[in-house]
């Protein structure tokens, strides 16, 4: 809608372009003495006509468009459709994971040259949308094209061409979380833990973007696999030993000590009520002796862990959760993100206490959530803002937006950080991720084998949750592996994933 202001607006500069070109105008004849008089006036009224069109549609392109389109009462965004051609969406690397493609009948078919391997972080824009179609929707169908180009656009009734979004998805990163991930469920999220660039996000099963309007009933249809669900950043599952990191954590800030022993005979048993003794085991029921915290957390120790949280007092075991944003809304910028919920209460039985310790309880993680306290740690203890979007830019490629790295604040203290990174680090030198001890580059985590039922205690989910770093360059990575048999290993895809990257 154009309001009267608007309109007088236009006006003053339509007269104002009359004035010029009758002066103008006055010139040419000179030149031209035998131009027929009549038919001259009426080409200068058409001319005039003409310039004061161009001032106009100027005016309108340059300052009445933007401010339709970035008004948040709009309900135009719908009808920009119908004026704009969807822009592009590009790795940061510039490879093309979305764009529109116009057939001859003039209508727009949606392509996604990579397909599955970035369906879920990239996401359609059909059926209600999802993914960064979804978060960059207005960007996609705004234009900043030339005001030429746009002009010409205008006046021959073409579409102008939306700005593209150029992610922080790296294309080599991806590619290698996509393929290591290969035929199992589960999820790979990678970050840079200094800047919050989100640099691979990958989620199976996954789709065909290219096909989804076809095969959407069949999705609808199928509530068993969850095809449509980003595991990456809203997939709720129990964190296993990664968890750990957590129980660590607040036995520290509750007075533990790196130092204090532990006896592990391979299982233990303890219960508030003596006729339901409640007994934890390590993995494969293996003893690991006498150790202390640094260890125990290194060999990730259940009998170890769940004595540890039984020390823990309630309010310090709950604050910790909530300083690493359990219970909360991931600090994101990109929607639908779902972080952890802990779950323990302070009345809870013993067996409860004993296996939230170990990531087992009711306590439930998204690969997010366990990606942002790995990069907390690798950061000195401060989060960055997770994002997506390094930058909007037009068709000519010239940055409309750019988006810079934000701090969320600390989540722990850069003497905790410092602690828990020595942790992680003995995991890899004397634990269970010794296969990622390589030259290239250092690495830190925690593995983690997170049973899922209860009936079956074979059936379990892998988990690696760290970070690696060589020289200036730092990476952080959470890798779940939906396990059917207890034997798949998420430690060989995070090794992928640094192999690539280092
Ligand atoms: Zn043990």
């Amino acid at each position: 809608m154009i309001d009267e202001e608007d309109i007088t607006g236009t006006g003053r500069e339509g007269r104002a372009s009359k004035k010029k070109s009758r002066s103008s105008a006055r010139r040419k004849p000179i030149k031209t003495k035998t131009i027929n008089t009549e038919f001259a006036v009426v080409s200068y009224a058409f001319a005039a006509v003409f310039v004061a069109l161009i001032l106009y549609l100027s005016y309108y392109l340059i300052f009445k468009s933007e401010d339709f389109i970035s008004s948040p009462y709009n309900s135009r965004v719908k009808e920009m459709d119908e004026d704009v051609i969807r822009g592009n969406i590009y790795s940061a690397d510039k490879v093309l994971l979305a764009t529109t493609r116009v057939l001859k009948d003039g209508t727009e078919e949606r392509i996604y040259p990579e397909g599955r391997m970035y369906a879920h972080v990239v996401g359609y824009s059909t059926k209600g949308m999802s993914g960064l179609e979804l978060d960059a929707n207005f960007s996609l169908l705004r234009s900043h094209s030339s005001v030429g180009e746009r002009l010409t656009n205008d006046l021959t009734g073409e579409k102008n061409v939306g700005d593209s979004v150029v992610t922080t998805l790296d294309s080599e990163i991806q590619a290698a979380a996509y393929k290591s991930l290969s035929t199992y469920d589960g999820a790979v999220i990678v970050m840079d833990p200094e800047t919050g660039e989100i640099l691979a996000m990958v989620s199976e099963p996954s789709f065909d973007p290219n096909t989804l309007t076809r095969d959407w009933e069949f999705y609808m249809e199928d509530s068993e696999s969850g095809i449509l669900v980003n595991r990456a950043t809203q997939g709720q599952y129990p964190p296993g030993s990664t968890y750990k990191i957590v129980t660590a954590l607040a036995y520290l800030r509750s007075g533990g000590k790196t130092e204090d022993m532990f006896h592990c005979g391979g299982s233990y048993g303890e219960s508030s009520d003596e006729e339901d003794e409640y007994i934890i085991h390590c993995y494969n029921n293996k003893a690991h002796g006498d150790e202390d915290l640094i260890t125990a957390f290194a060999k990730s120790c259940n009998v170890a862990f769940s004595q540890v949280a039984l020390k823990i007092p309630y309010e310090t075991y709950l604050d910790t959760n909530k300083d690493l944003l359990f219970n909360t809304t991931p600090p994101v910028s990109f929607s639908n993100a779902k972080g952890g919920s802990f779950s323990l209460k302070e009345n809870d039985k013993t067996d409860m206490w004993m296996q939230t310790g170990i990531g087992q309880g009711e306590t439930m993680v998204s690969p997010l959530q366990m990606l942002m306290i790995a990069s907390a740690v690798a950061n000195d203890g401060i989060l960055m803002r997770p994002y997506l979007i390094d930058h909007t830019e037009n068709s000519d490629g010239i940055t409309v937006d750019h988006y810079t790295k934000s701090s969320y604040g600390a989540l722990i203290s850069k003497e905790e950080a410092a602690t828990l990174k020595r942790y992680m680090r003995a995991v890899i030198t004397d634990g269970t991720g010794t296969d990622l001890d390589v030259e290239n580059y250092t690495a830190y985590g925690k593995t983690g084998t997170a049973e899922y039922s209860t009936e079956n205690k074979d059936l379990s989910h892998s988990w690696f949750v760290g970070f690696a770093e060589r020289g200036d360059k730092k990476l952080a990575i959470a890798v779940i592996l939906e396990g059917k048999n207890g034997e798949v290993h998420a430690l060989p895809v995070a090794k992928a994933v640094f192999d690539a990257c280092f």
